[in-house]
């Protein structure tokens, strides 16, 4: 039985009522970028963040690039961020014409470790960017702490974990900027590109504002130099339908992951770690396993979804041949980029389903 990585039509099937007029309301108003829908989203995501400010970007990418501009990150600074995530958590960083500065990560969560922070920080440092890597939280309150005391702004990367807590404080609501994807595959996903960033002050959320529209507040009238990175309307309003379910769809996740946890307990298959801290939403099931090559072809054969997430640590990327990294530096980070594969793990699997990828993944590698 052929077994998706994820499948988008179950979940639209289930919702195709409210979407299909969403979806045509937009079409009937004829307001198509920013616009109500727009609003509205930045409100109830907002709500959900318990800050006072969101606004809506064309993507997460852009959510993470205009915070650290709006941080006031400008070229020859250095940011911190973790060695392991996907590449937009450090590409935003390079596009400011900063300089990216990666630590290390935990072996049991794959996120930043904490106490490898400090000793990356010099006088040029200006911000630090967690990411809550496959929907748990970075342990965020030594890394606050670190923060206050050397003068640092926050972002966080909750790509991957929009609703996750960190001991019940919302993803995104820790630090001073939160940046969320809607990128389709995200638990959070739209029908297109989209982000969007939480903030705690008015003045973080007005230059953000700015930025997403050429920098002005006035039209033709900029005041920074600044984007065109709108969220439309279309997206918008998929979004406010599909965020009604996000807390469902979160316990379908978890409930899955329950029973892979249950069925590769007492084998040599790593399992993802939940810190006691942590409401973790499985965006990624990523386990680690020492024959990962021969679990792949098993994986592939049987047709059962599988990725990688990721292949390459940030170090050891080809664009950033000009850093002063070598291989070894980031030992954890290049072992679980050697071990990891992420199996299927959306809401509507269905139990047979995932009784064939538990067996498969168990007669190869447990
Ligand atoms: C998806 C993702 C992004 C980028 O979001 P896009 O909407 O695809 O631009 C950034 N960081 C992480 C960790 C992600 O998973």
């Amino acid at each position: 039985m052929a077994v998706p990585l994820l499948d988008l039509k179950r979940q639209y099937n289930k919702i195709k009522e409210r979407i299909d007029k969403a979806v045509q309301e937009v079409f009937d108003n004829g307001y198509f970028i920013l616009g109500p829908p727009v609003a509205d989203l930045e409100k109830r995501v907002a709500e959900l963040c318990r800050v006072d400010y969101g606004v809506g970007v064309a993507s997460g990418t852009d959510a993470l690039l205009l915070s650290v501009i709006a941080a006031g990150v400008k070229p020859g600074d250095e940011v911190i961020t973790s060695d392991y995530s996907f590449f937009a958590s450090t590409s935003v960083i390079s596009r400011a014409g900063a300089v990216p500065k990666f630590v290390d990560i935990e072996e049991d969560t794959y996120n930043i470790d904490p106490t490898l922070i400090e000793k990356t920080i010099t006088p040029k440092t200006k911000a630090i960017i967690p990411v809550h890597l496959f929907g748990q939280v970075a342990d965020m309150e030594p890394i606050m702490e670190i923060a206050r005391k050397y003068g640092l702004v926050v972002i966080e990367d909750a790509a991957q974990a929009i609703s996750a807590r960190y001991k019940d404080r919302p993803a995104g609501s820790i630090g001073d900027y939160g940046c969320f994807s809607f990128y389709p595959s995200k638990n959070l996903g739209g029908v297109g590109d989209g982000g969007l960033v939480v903030t705690k002050t008015e003045e973080n959320y007005e230059m953000l504002k700015m930025l997403r529209l050429h920098g002005w507040k006035q039209k033709y009238r900029p005041l920074v130099v600044g984007y065109n990175s709108r969220l439309d309307s279309l997206q918008a309003a998929v979004l406010l339908i599909k965020l009604d379910y996000l807390d469902e769809w979160s316990q379908g996740r978890i409930a899955n992951a329950k029973k892979y946890d249950a069925a590769f307990a007492g084998t040599a298959i790593k399992t993802p770690v939940v810190r006691e801290y942590s409401y973790h939403i499985y965006n990624q099931y990523t386990i680690a396993v020492e024959n990962r090559d021969e679990l792949m072809t098993a994986l592939k054969e049987n047709k059962i979804g599988h990725d990688i997430y990721y292949p390459v640590p940030f170090h050891q990327l080809e664009c950033y041949k000009y850093l002063p990294y070598k291989t070894g530096d980031f030992p954890i980070s290049e072992k679980a980029a050697a071990n990891v594969v992420s199996i299927p793990i959306f809401p509507e699997l269905t139990d047979e389903e995932q009784e064939e990828v538990i067996s498969v993944v168990k007669s190869v590698s447990a």
